[in-house]
């Protein structure tokens, strides 16, 4: 892009580093944030440093939080018998709304994908043994996505929990298949909840 001034160039080279922003919508909000006045982008630019900065992962689920252990985590109100496992963040608030979910939540940040070279180790389940070890958790949801790597994940896990003695179930399939959990319209995930089958 040589018609641009240098930093104009870098502000659109950034924004399109970012999921779903193609050159054209990079354009289009680097011309948006030009338009904006000065405390209007200071005001954008310190929100997402901030963000960054007071954001850190719960030490017990590995939801993001800005303080530890998290909102959900703290809540005496939860049902500490019961743990969903889910692949990210945007998970635990798309179980959230379906407001059918009381238990705890642990978040793996990725699924297990032999095809792509990603493992368990790769994902977050290190602190997830301790926690169970501890013996209130009576029934792990298996919540990842309704695809193959959420399947491998699923599977990967029941073999890993059912010698502990735990109920392990996982979420119906009334999920629309090879799709995204987050994504999912709050109606079929309170349904898939309450389909779960015993692995
Ligand atoms: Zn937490």
């Amino acid at each position: 892009m040589p018609y641009y001034p240098r930093p104009m160039d870098k502000l659109i080279g950034e924004l399109t580093k970012l999921p779903g922003i193609g050159p054209k919508t990079g354009q289009r909000l680097a011309f948006h944030i030009l338009g904006l006045n000065k405390s209007e982008v200071e005001s954008l630019a310190r929100a997402i440093v901030e963000a960054k900065e007071n954001i850190n992962y719960c030490s017990r689920c590995n939801d993001l939080t800005a303080d530890d252990p998290c909102k959900i985590c703290r809540s005496p109100d939860r049902e500490r018998s019961l743990l969903c496992v889910v692949e990210s963040s945007k998970d635990v608030i798309a179980m959230e709304k379906t407001g059918e979910y009381n238990g705890l939540y642990h978040v793996l940040h990725g699924s297990i994908s032999p095809m792509d070279g990603v493992g368990p180790e790769d994902i977050e389940i290190d602190n997830l043994m301790p926690r169970i070890e501890k013996g209130e958790i009576e029934e792990i949801i298996l919540a990842t996505d309704p695809n193959a790597e959420g399947d491998a994940t699923a599977m990967y896990l029941a073999k890993l929990l059912k010698p502990l003695g735990i109920k392990v179930t996982r979420i119906a399939h009334g999920l629309p298949v090879g799709g995204d959990l987050e994504y999912a319209d709050e109606v079929t995930l309170s349904k898939a909840l309450e389909g779960r089958r015993e692995l």
